[in-house]
């Protein structure tokens, strides 16, 4: 975190400390006691003495950046006890837990909220009444009731913090209207207590809406940099699905090992991408409010030991977990809002390290969050669909990325290339655009700065729409000024001079368009401009609800390999005295003359190859791949192979399932929709790559008892993986094929693995 380096850069926003009545005590003390630190980070000592001041103090400080050491350690050595608002139940107790690993006493802190039962919250108030406890958690619901306000105007309060404090704002990603009534709260239980409020993610307009909800009384406020220098910006346009999922599988396999969150729209989307990463050899859970809470704190430990690589998951994850090593964060859909992306994408390289933040961008996505809106209330819909043209700005963007970040935030970013996202190091041409800014600041100025992009660039380019008919817009002397010039370009050079300051979009009005100084004086006298087009992304349509073709496509098998596979197989088969189909079943060596896997690490991802055979038997096969590739220079269908769920796999778990419920096969066929010919070979795949399946139950139906040994020792020493053959060696048994097939199966399971 660059907090402590780059805050003294932003400090100038903040209002300056009031450094004549403040007493600054020693903090190093109680620091190294309470918390094991032996320096603070960035400007905690600053904003902790504010408080022990008794000033209201504002922190602005991105997460991981020691936030609740700013109000834990001036409870701890104050006065009475601190009152801690957080909207957090959840998280509530693992905070208390903390400050009571601080401590040695378990009362020193306690939290109330619903989740208490009566005897525990008697336990709280005593321990509070005995002056015992110097930090209490609650929920903004708890302050609600008056019987819980009373008791608290009995007690000496320290002061007040209000965490997660954009809660209060309806501009901020996380509203409780609760928040609003926060002030009339405080005031009634002691009004004179000083208040700390904390968030990690404010645009300047959610700043406005905390100090003046909270009714903060000159405060002092600081602010982090959010600058997050260790990680990597990229947008990618999701042109198809296949192609999106095979790019994000490509990307987790070449980063092995390493911990990452995918982020979804929807729960089927995390189920499905779970699946499909498993599939691949990538061990992932999915990750969503629908889970039950026993399952979510599974699947939330596994992460954290590292037994998952990756969590796919809906913005339900990710809120108070401490994984300092989270290498990769991807956006498989828009986030809704650029607070929520920054937030999100702030859970990578918490240790400093490296953290990829990748987003896939589909103008559908877009389509959807907007559909998401259709049914809120109007001014809801307004907000939401502001805070959406914000994040898609972003996304489009030709500028640095992390500029338009930290402008967003308020910050100014003034390095010219970061040289950490996608736009810094494939930059783009810059247009002089001097000429057609003055044209848009006129247009702006005609028109009274009483109108949103959209509005202004239609009187630019001179389309006669009926709001333009109606205010007579088109008698206008700059109507059409703009005419030579694409929609697009409009949009880029208004984000263009929001960007830079020359422009400011009022949000709190419709996002009205406004003149700034800058604006003002550039308008006076123009000079150079120049500006980067933003992406378009017109092939940007992926829509996640179409059915995925299958990965691989159409392809058919090389059939000289086959051949070549097929007698490396019998050699092999020979000298080890097994079966052919014990070493690879004919489907793989098929699927084999497709993929042209060369290396052992790409054979096992051939249908029907477990790691273990590919170990075992895999090494001859890829070396006569490999000089097969090379002799006849086949140009293999993709350097990266991917499995897909759809077809085999899919089944998968589901035949494993079932199988160990002794589901007849004929139930598992229809309940899948499959003849039992396709059931029967996917059990064969499932077993070949390493699956027992104990189909016993079914076996006994289908086959004689006296006929399943004489089949097995037939295939113990047969030379051949033909069932026709099988069949006519066995006549006397007159048998079927599925039965034959079913037995082969039972047989790989008890020799072949
Ligand atoms: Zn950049």
């Amino acid at each position: 975190m660059s907090s402590s380096k780059s805050s003294a850069k932003t400090s100038t926003k903040s209002k300056k400390v009031n450094a004549a009545n403040s007493t600054n005590v020693d903090l190093i003390t109680p620091l190294k006691e309470y918390f094991g630190f032996d320096a603070f980070r960035g400007n905690q000592e600053e904003i902790i003495n504010n408080v022990l001041n008794g000033h209201d103090t504002f922190v602005i400080m991105p997460t991981g950046g020691g936030k609740s050491l700013c109000y834990q350690l001036p409870a701890l050595t104050s006065e009475g006890c601190a009152i801690v608002v957080s909207p957090l139940i959840a998280l509530m107790k693992n905070q208390v837990d903390l400050v009571r690993g601080y401590s040695s006493k378990d009362n020193v802190a306690h939290f109330l909220n619903s989740t208490l039962n009566k005897k525990e919250i008697k336990e709280v108030r005593d321990d509070l009444n005995a002056g015992k406890t110097k930090i209490l958690y609650v929920a903004p619901e708890t302050l609600t009731r008056q019987e819980n306000i009373d008791f608290f105007s009995s007690l000496t309060v320290s002061f007040f913090a209000v965490d997660e404090a954009h809660c209060i704002s309806e501009w901020g990603h996380d509203f409780r209207p609760e928040y609003r009534r926060l002030r009339e709260m405080m005031d009634q239980i002691n009004e004179k207590a000083p208040v700390i409020a904390l968030t990690a993610t404010a645009t300047p307009k959610v700043q406005q809406d905390i100090v003046y909800n909270l009714g903060l009384r000159k405060p002092d406020i600081f602010i982090s940099s959010f600058n997050r220098p260790n990680l990597h910006y990229e947008v990618i346009p999701k042109v198809g699905k296949d192609q999106t999922i095979r790019n994000m599988v490509k990307f987790i396999q070449e980063n092995k090992g390493k911990s990452g969150i995918i982020y979804t729209l929807n729960r089927k989307t995390t189920e499905e991408l779970a699946a499909l990463l498993n599939v691949n050899g990538i061990k992932a859970c999915a990750y969503h409010a629908g889970l039950d809470s026993k399952l979510r704190a599974d699947r939330q430990d596994q992460f954290l030991n590292e037994d998952t690589q990756v969590i796919v998951a809906t913005i339900a994850f990710g809120m108070g977990i401490d994984k300092p090593d989270i290498r990769f964060v991807i956006h498989y859909n828009i986030p809704k809002s650029l607070e929520n992306y920054y937030q999100e994408t702030g859970r990578a390289g918490r240790d400093g390290m490296e953290g990829k933040c990748i987003l896939y961008y589909s103008h559908k996505d877009v389509s959807k969050l907007e559909h998401f809106l259709r049914d809120k209330q109007l001014s809801e819909r307004e907000v939401g669909g502001q805070l959406i043209d914000e994040m898609v700005a972003f996304a489009e963007s030709g500028q640095c990325r992390r500029k338009v970040l930290m402008t967003y935030f308020g910050e100014k970013y003034t390095i010219e290339n970061c040289g950490s996202c996608d736009n810094c190091l494939h930059p783009k041409e810059s247009i002089e655009t001097k000429h057609n800014s003055v044209n848009l600041l006129k247009v702006i100025k005609a028109l009274d700065e009483r109108f949103a992009a959209d509005y202004v660039i239609n009187i630019l380019i001179g389309r006669m729409i009926p709001q333009i008919k109606m205010y007579r817009h088109d008698e206008l002397a700059v109507f059409a000024c703009g005419n030579e010039e694409e929609e697009i370009y409009w949009t880029s050079l208004i984000r263009q001079m929001l960007l830079e300051g020359l422009l400011q979009k009022d949000i709190t009005e419709h996002g009205l368009l406004k003149i700034t100084k800058e604006g003002a004086a550039f308008l006076k006298k123009p000079v150079s401009f120049k500006m980067v087009m933003s992406n378009t992304y017109d092939e940007a349509n992926e829509d996640d609800e179409e059915n995925t073709t299958e990965a691989n496509g159409p392809a058919t098998a090389d059939a000289a390999l086959f051949e070549l596979l097929k007698d490396l197989r019998k050699q092999f088969a020979k000298e080890k005295k097994l079966p052919p189909f014990v070493i690879f079943l004919e489907s793989s060596l098929e699927d084999m003359s497709i993929q042209y896997p060369t290396t052992l690490e790409e054979l096992e991802r051939i249908s029907g190859v477990s790691k273990g055979k590919a170990i075992r038997y895999g090494e001859k096969f890829v070396a006569l791949i490999s000089k097969y590739v090379e002799e006849n220079q086949v140009v293999k269908p993709d350097d990266f192979v991917m499995k897909s769920v759809v077809n085999k796999s899919g089944n998968k778990v589901f035949i494993i399932q079932q199988v160990d419920k002794k589901t007849t096969l004929d139930v598992i066929a229809k309940s899948r929709g499959i003849p039992m010919e396709q059931l029967l070979e996917e059990m064969e795949t499932i077993v070949a790559s390493g699956t027992k399946l104990n189909l016993s139950y079914a076996i006994d139906q289908m086959v004689d008892e006296d006929d399943q040994d004489e089949i097995l020792d037939y295939f113990k020493s047969c030379e051949t993986s033909s069932l026709d053959v099988a069949k006519s060696e066995l006549s006397d048994l007159d048998l079927e094929w599925e039965q034959l097939k079913i037995m082969r199966i039972k047989f790989l399971c008890d020799y072949g693995i």
